[in-house]
Formats: structure tokens, sequence, C-alpha cells
């Protein structure tokens, strides 16, 4: 192979795989052949054409976030900032509104700590050094943000904050911890809006939890996309997209939302606002790798006629271990997709469930 074609489109596509056309060259005279053994040549399929391609690359919508402020500017309680390597990342791909909640009720910077004290059934905001109980302060200031918050798809806040912990935050009776729980501000985003994607930068170390964070702030705001320029069509389009993965996450859910839009076309405007509460309501959990392996054995189901048996029960054995949690199902999925790039399947290849936020996104 040519040094200058390593890496390049058609040399890659001519990197021998399994499954295509070999033919043998013409016999040479013996007397040609030296010591050399019989060569193989083998023929490869054309690439696919551009339009092909273009026509099954998924795009992605720009998340809009909530984010904690101190992840940009010098505003903790001991004037610092918070740089992480994940939310760096993610900068690059999102909008975003900054909040802090400590500063937005006037604490200033530096200021001292304040922590949360739990008192019977109740919790308290309380800031030790200066005596002052902040509680009323910080919700009113939550429930104010909130209602004038415009449409976004998600919150990241700052783990450990008595105001931003999503259940990382540590809970007081007097000086002593007894537990963790949610920081005021956080706690007022759980209850006001329940169904939105909401974490904290430290609980985003788990490669689960953040993969499942991905997955719903990327489908919501193709959701809200959809709403800007929606039609009929294009919420038929939508619900064809988000098929498996409505499947993994909810199967009750993509029934309920199969029919309603059958009959979008009867009253679009009432249909939106009803599938919308049930979208997001889907993503609520996250699904477990039995109801993965369901999805890829549909997948795999799909495209059982262009696979020989050896293949169909090397995938199955597969999918077996993704359902026991003995193999991650984006490896089984890639394979999938890649059977899928081969045979031209452009349903497939457009389906969610395989695109559901840019992959560089759950690197580290
Ligand atoms: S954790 Fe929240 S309240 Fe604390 S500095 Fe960061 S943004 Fe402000």
């Amino acid at each position: 192979m040519d040094q200058a074609e390593v890496g390049s489109l058609p040399a890659l596509w001519s990197l021998p795989v399994d499954n295509h056309r070999v033919e043998k060259t013409p016999a040479k005279p013996v007397e040609a052949l030296g010591s050399e053994s019989p060569r193989t040549r083998v023929r490869f399929p054309p690439p696919p054409p551009k339009e092909f391609i273009l026509k099954i690359m998924n795009t992605f919508p720009k998340p809009k976030l909530v984010l904690s402020r101190c992840f940009f500017e010098a505003v903790r309680y001991d004037g610092g900032t918070i740089i992480d390597p994940f939310v760096e990342k993610l900068k690059k791909y999102i909008d975003f509104i900054s909040v802090c909640p400590e500063v937005d009720i006037g604490l200033g910077t530096p200021r001292q700590r304040i922590i949360v004290v739990k008192e019977g059934e109740d919790k308290r905001l309380l800031q030790p050094e200066t005596g002052k109980d902040i509680t009323l302060l910080m919700e009113n200031f939550s429930v104010n943000f909130l209602s004038n918050l415009e449409e976004v798809d998600g919150f990241l806040l700052k783990s450990k904050s008595p105001s931003c912990g999503v259940g990382t935050t540590k809970l007081y009776v007097g000086n002593n911890v007894v537990g963790r729980t949610y920081g005021f501000f956080a706690q007022a985003v759980k209850e006001r809006l329940p169904h939105i994607p909401l974490e904290d930068e430290g609980r985003l170390r788990d490669s689960k939890i953040r993969e499942h964070f991905l997955t719903r702030i990327y489908a919501f705001a193709e959701l809200r996309h959809l709403k800007k320029n929606f039609s009929p069509k294009a919420l038929v389009e939508f619900q064809s997209a988000y098929k498996y993965l409505l499947m993994t996450y909810n199967q009750k859910a993509l029934k309920e939302l199969g029919q309603m839009v059958a009959k979008v076309g009867k009253d679009p405007e009432n249909t939106l606002k009803a599938y919308e509460e049930v979208f997001r309501r889907a993503f609520h959990k996250m699904p477990s790798p039995s109801k993965h392996a369901n999805t890829l054995l549909h997948i795999l189901g799909h495209l059982s006629r262009k696979l020989n048996s050896m293949e169909k029960r090397h995938l199955l054995s597969l999918i077996q271990k993704v359902k026991h949690g003995r193999t991650n199902h984006r490896l089984v999925m890639e394979i999938l997709r890649s059977i899928a790039y081969r045979h031209g399947e452009d349903y497939l290849l457009r389906q969610r469930y395989f695109d559901p936020f840019p992959e560089e996104l759950l690197e580290d």
C-alpha cells in the first residue's frame, strides 16, 4: 500500500474483511512461481456513494444547560474556580446559562461556609460562623430563578455544595455529618422540574451515569429543536429515529408515543404537547443491561437475513453477555452498526440508539 494512502478512506476501504468475494489469481506457470506461495486477490465492493453517507450521517443539536458558575468564575466560598476535565470538554458542545445561588443571594466572595443541617423532618441552610439562617432566602431565590428560566435541556451543578450538590452534600446534625443530601438549589430543581436531567460533575465520573445524562440532554435538545420547526411529518421522522432508544428506555412509552404519532394529523398542537410530556418521562430511569440486550436482539432480528448462522450464533452469545452485564452494550452495538453500514441499512443507521450523543464525550 502506498504510504501516502494510509488512513485515507480509499486505503481503509481496501483493507481485507470477511464475507467479501475472494478470487484466486489465475495460476502462474509453475516455473514462474519460484518459492512464492500462491497469492489470493480480494475484491472489495465499491465505497458507498457520498449521498448515502450524508443521508445516514447523524448531526447533533446543541443542548442548552444550566451550569454552576464556579466552573467558569472565581465565585467559590474560598474565592476559587473549579476545573473539571469533563466540564471543560462539554463547554465546547453546549450553550449554557450560569448560576451561583450563593453569590446571587448576596453572600459575596470569599464568604464564610454554609452547611445543610437536619432539624427534625426539616432541613435548614445555616452559616455557622455568623449564625445566619439563609434557608428562606435560598428557597425564594431558587423558585424565582426556575420560574423565569427559559427552556433548558438539563442542569450540571457542582458536587458536594450545600446549594448545588446532587445528593452528594454533607448533612449535619449539630457538628456531626449524618448522611448525604441535595443542596438547596438542586433540591428545588428536582422538585419543580422532576424530569429534567440533573447531575453534578462528581457523579458524572461514573461512565454509566454520564452516558445516561448525555443521552437525555441530547434527546431533549433535539425535541426542543423539533418544537421550533414542528410539522406532523417531522414528528413522524423523530419518532422513527428514536424507536430503538425508546425501546431501551421504556417500552410502554414507545408504544404510547407511537399511537400518538399515528394520529398527529387530527390535532397536531395538542399531540405535540402530550408527546413531549411522555417523551421526557420515558427517559427518567437509566436502562438496565437486559433492556439493552433486548434492543440489540431486535436490531439483530432486523439484520438476520444478511448473516450466516455462525455470525448469528456469535452475536447472540455476545448479547447474552450484555444481558448479564459481562460485556458493554456499546461493543455489540458497534458490531451491528458495521453490519448495517455494509448492507446500506439506512433505517437502522439513522437510529439515535447508535448515535445518542457525540461519542467523544464519553471518552476520558
Ligand atoms: S457550588 Fe454553586 S453556590 Fe457554590 S460557588 Fe459553585 S455555583 Fe456558587
